[in-house]
């Protein structure tokens, strides 16, 4: 490849833990829908299925299978203290990986929006992938640095016009959310340079799902 054609990728690596037992076609759908929601933002995204287990020899970033792991979980508990959070990341910091998702909540909330729908109060609601994808994108802009936003996926709460958005496929980050996603993800890939090869890493393929 000639140098003049070279174009530098911003990727992210994230390993999924499907602990909720989302249907399968449902976990897909939602993966493929943060994709898009990051590749609006210039970074793309790799997914790995199943998760690779961490070498649990040290926490560092240079051992990792994947720069961030979603756990998807069947329901809060101790994570999730207020009713209305879909997720968390409690790690967030220069060095954070790991988010959750609580799909009972997911769940809910889809059902509240259904009864809606019953009683002719909205006439168009975010599918269960939709919701699961940007509450995946939503936590892990959380690992990428992003507080809340005022307006967009990084909102810190969601009415009713968000997943009518959301519904649409447009509940996307910010341009100044995404300045901030591909910085971060350009200094993620930077750290990394630093690592020693690692077989991990070299084997990587061997789970990439697409
Ligand atoms: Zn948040």
């Amino acid at each position: 490849m000639a140098w003049s054609t070279y174009i530098a990728i911003l990727q992210l690596t994230l390993s999924v833990s499907n602990y909720a037992h989302v249907d399968p076609q449902i976990l897909l759908s939602a993966e493929k829908e943060v994709t898009r929601i990051y590749g609006n933002t210039g970074v793309s995204i790799v997914w790995i299925d199943p998760p690779v287990p961490e070498n649990t020899n040290t926490d560092s970033p240079c051992y990792r299978t994947a720069d961030f792991d979603v756990n998807i979980r069947p329901k809060a508990g101790a994570l999730g203290p207020k009713s209305n959070t879909f997720g968390s990341a409690p790690e967030v910091g220069s060095d954070s990986h790991v988010a959750y998702v609580f799909y009972d909540r997911i769940e809910s909330l889809f059902a509240q929006q259904t009864a809606a729908a019953m009683e002719r109060r909205v006439s168009r609601w975010a599918k269960p992938d939709q919701i699961l994808a940007s509450v995946m994108a939503h936590e892990v802009g959380h690992l990428l640095g992003l507080a809340h936003s005022p307006s967009g996926i990084m909102r810190a709460d969601w009415r009713a016009n968000e997943l009518l958005v959301a519904s649409y496929g447009r509940l996307l980050f910010t341009p100044q959310d995404a300045e901030v996603i591909r910085t971060e993800v350009r200094r993620r890939s930077a750290m990394s340079l630093l690592c020693p090869p690692s077989i991990e890493r070299l084997s990587l393929q061997t789970w990439e799902r697409r």
